[in-house]
């Protein structure tokens, strides 16, 4: 008899991660390494779900008892249109990575790219507060980011983007999170500011192709962290490049995943995982 099959154990509490595809996930990995370590009696699987069956699919799934799901592309913008109630971070990024059946049963859609993020840059030991940062892309996952990372202080940050306008929209969207203090600008490739950057955060989708963004090497200094947002088990193509053009640190996006894991784990448990031995894990 299995565990969950024990009449002394209660049936576990159900989560997982929706998206299309969703075979290279490393969520369940993540998760069930958080549930071991914090003795919770959950499980956690991937979902296949196409777009035109995702709200059905949720609905099912939260009908039938589920408590909380992660979301990822495509569907992050389609969640946030699928949640009751939205947290003041996932209405800002207008976008939803983490649903949870809250007890009177509404469906909250958050938002924990940005804190995944901001404690990644924390353990890497890098200040916002006064920074000057460039962020390459203005997709999903910069909309994410933002109100998080502004709320750090930064002295500076550009948006840089092969569609500048879709740059220049969001730093019109989140003029007001910059407040005076910070100098949020935003345009093309070729209109980022000479000069060594403080941080510099790849947020494009095209090391997938193993590219890199034409930024100019000018960016890159002895203090510079480039932080890629992607990931993989060591250097992305941008992680490597950066490196050659003089970055004095480099990192990639694996502490974030676990880092923004760990907060949806604690919206849904109240329960703060180690992220440490899983990052660990996932590197070896
Ligand atoms: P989106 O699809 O929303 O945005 C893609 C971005 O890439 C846009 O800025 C787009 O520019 C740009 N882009 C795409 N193709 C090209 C190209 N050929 N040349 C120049 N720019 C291009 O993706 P997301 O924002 O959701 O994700 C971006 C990256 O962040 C991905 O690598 C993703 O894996 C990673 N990510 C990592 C997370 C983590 O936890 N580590 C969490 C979330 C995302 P344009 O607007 O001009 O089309």
């Amino acid at each position: 008899m299995s565990a969950t099959d024990s009449p002394s154990m209660p049936s576990p509490d159900r989560y997982g991660v929706v998206g299309h595809p969703i075979a290279h996930s490393k969520s369940p990995f993540i998760h069930a390494q958080f549930a071991a370590a914090t003795g919770q009696n959950m499980i956690y699987e991937r979902y296949d779900v196409k777009p035109e069956e995702f709200a059905q699919q949720l609905r099912e799934f939260f009908e039938r008892g589920g408590c909380g799901l992660n979301v990822t592309l495509p569907h992050k913008e389609a969640a946030a249109r699928f949640a009751d109630r939205l947290t003041t971070r996932a209405r800002l990024a207008g976008a939803v990575n983490t649903l949870r059946r809250c007890s009177d049963g509404i469906i909250e859609g958050d938002n924990t790219d940005g804190a995944g993020l901001l404690a990644d840059l924390q353990r890497l030991e890098t200040p916002l507060a006064g920074a000057s940062v460039l962020i390459l892309g203005a997709g999903g996952a910069t909309r994410g980011i933002l109100a998080p990372l502004l709320a750090q202080r930064p002295a500076s940050v550009f948006i840089a983007n092969r569609s500048a306008e879709r740059a220049q929209q969001l730093a019109h969207d989140f003029a007001a999170e910059a407040g005076d203090g910070c100098m949020l600008r935003a345009g093309s490739f070729e209109q980022i500011p000479a000069g060594p950057t403080d941080l510099v955060l790849h947020a494009t989708s095209l090391g997938l192709e193993g590219k890199v963004p034409p930024v100019p090497a000018t960016v890159f200094g002895p203090a510079t962290l480039a932080y890629d947002l992607g990931y993989g088990i060591t250097d992305t193509p941008f992680t490597r490049w950066a490196r050659e053009q003089g970055s004095g640190r480099v990192a990639q996006g694996l502490g974030m995943l676990i880092e923004q894991a760990a907060e949806a784990f604690w919206i849904w448990r109240g329960v703060r995982p180690d992220t440490t031995s899983v990052r660990h894990e996932l590197q070896a």
